[in-house]
């Protein structure tokens, strides 16, 4: 069996995963770890919780230790992107705690926050950078980042890079770069576009893949509560009275339903928290910073969100409305039972969901089991909904409150 140390990895970072409890390389860090050291691209067929992250960043770092070059001013010597700014600040944390005895500098850039900070970090030239496409491109044309020392590069889960509609900012960041560089690119999937990306950005490289998605699920225990939509906020602090569920993350489709998720959570008691993509870049990070340290028991998150959040010991994940994509499910069920921990997963699915359902069972290969939940009739209290709208406001400071109330009964009708 490898160990870190017979993959080639040098005494100061191996004292780093000592301080780490890492005790054995993943079968991706296996692969991937003696490929890139010798210089070689890589194709990594994976998804978060594989150790991907280690699997790329401990060769980088020790490469970039080695091979001790002053970064020119505004520039950086390896460049990883991301598609969300909560992986690029995790790869970032990563990257720092497996490097801390090294000395790299390294910063990040991404967007929804002032950009002087990140402008700044970047002054002096940097040896590592993690970025999200488009505050770097931004950056990039300002004249405040140079990309043309960058001779290793990363693109990190390119095919949710794709989904998000960055392909083309990628696409254009990658010929800024050298061409003698090392690429690597990590995807959980391969649709057609990534398939034609790795031609344009690797070079006779390595392909490692790992664990399909049903291999993660494995660990999983799965089941499907069948609910009615609006009594599912009454199912959830239902099953929050449970004790057993310590650390729950609760998925929602849309950022309005995980708000109201939240709310609903708060006035019931139940320390939560939500995120998605309107709230700031601050915000987020606080509300996974208390997640973390188990201040918050509930984080309310929608999928773009909760990409490359990683908690250790979730004990639940809850999907309060199942994704209409059947791989947002998997990664869902992922965020239980990481590192090999063991998770469940409780899916909440009103009739009208039942084809998310099917496309989800396909995809994982068994029927997933349902279970009646244990309430009786009048304890799940619908919602009512006159009083939520009459209540109802978006966020946003530009919001107005429409001139006509909404009315119940319906629009008024001209006597005839
Ligand atoms: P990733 O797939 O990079 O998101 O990593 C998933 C989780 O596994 C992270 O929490 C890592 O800290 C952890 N991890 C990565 N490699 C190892 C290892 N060899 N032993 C134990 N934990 C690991």
């Amino acid at each position: 069996m490898s160990t870190f140390e017979s993959l080639g990895l040098s005494e100061p970072l191996l004292r780093a995963l000592a301080a780490e409890n890492y005790t054995q390389p993943t079968p991706i860090q296996t692969r991937a770890i003696p490929a890139l050291l010798n210089g070689r691209d890589l194709l990594g067929i994976a998804q978060t919780g594989t150790g991907k992250t280690a699997a790329f960043g401990l060769p980088l770092l020790q490469k970039l230790s080695q091979d001790r070059v002053r970064p020119a001013p505004k520039s950086c010597r390896a460049l990883i992107l991301a598609p969300t700014r909560e992986l690029a600040v995790q790869i970032d944390q990563s990257l720092k705690t497996y490097g801390r005895h090294l000395g790299l500098r390294q910063a990040v850039i991404l967007g929804g926050v002032n950009q002087n900070k990140q402008v700044n970090a970047m002054r002096n030239g940097v040896d590592i950078l993690v970025a999200t496409p488009g505050r770097l491109l931004d950056l990039v044309k300002q004249g405040h980042v140079r990309l043309n020392q960058a001779h290793q590069l990363i693109l990190d889960e390119a095919d949710r890079m794709f989904d998000m509609g960055f392909i083309k900012d990628v696409r254009k960041i990658v010929a800024l770069l050298p061409k003698d560089r090392q690429s690597m690119l990590f995807s959980a999937t391969m649709p057609r576009e990534i398939v034609e990306l790795i031609g344009e950005v690797l070079y006779q490289y390595e392909r490692v893949e790992v664990s399909p998605p049903t291999v993660t699920a494995d660990r999983i225990e799965q089941r499907v509560i069948p609910v009615e939509q609006r009594k599912k906020r009454a199912l959830l602090t239902h099953l929050l009275a449970d004790p057993a569920l310590s650390r729950v993350i609760v998925f929602t489709r849309t950022k309005h339903v995980a708000n109201r998720v939240a709310e609903h959570l708060e006035k019931a008691g139940v320390v939560s928290d939500a995120i998605h993509g309107n709230k700031s870049q601050n915000a987020r990070q606080r509300a996974l910073d208390g997640f973390k340290a188990g201040k918050v028991r509930v984080l309310v998150a929608t999928d773009i969100a909760a990409r490359g959040v990683d908690v250790e010991n979730v004990s639940h994940v809850i999907n309060f409305e199942l994704p209409n994509d059947a791989e947002s499910y998997v990664h869902r069920i992922g965020r239980t039972a990481r590192a090999g921990a063991e998770g469940i997963a409780i899916s909440f699915c009103d009739p009208s969901e039942k084809t998310f359902l099917r496309d989800i069972e396909r995809l994982v290969k068994r029927q997933l089991p349902v279970v009646p939940h244990d309430l009786p009739a009048e304890a799940l209290q619908p919602v009512n909904i006159h009083e939520e709208r009459r209540n109802y406001k978006p966020e946003g400071r530009n919001y107005k409150q429409p001139r006509h109330r909404w009315n119940p009964r319906g629009p008024r009708r001209k006597a005839a």
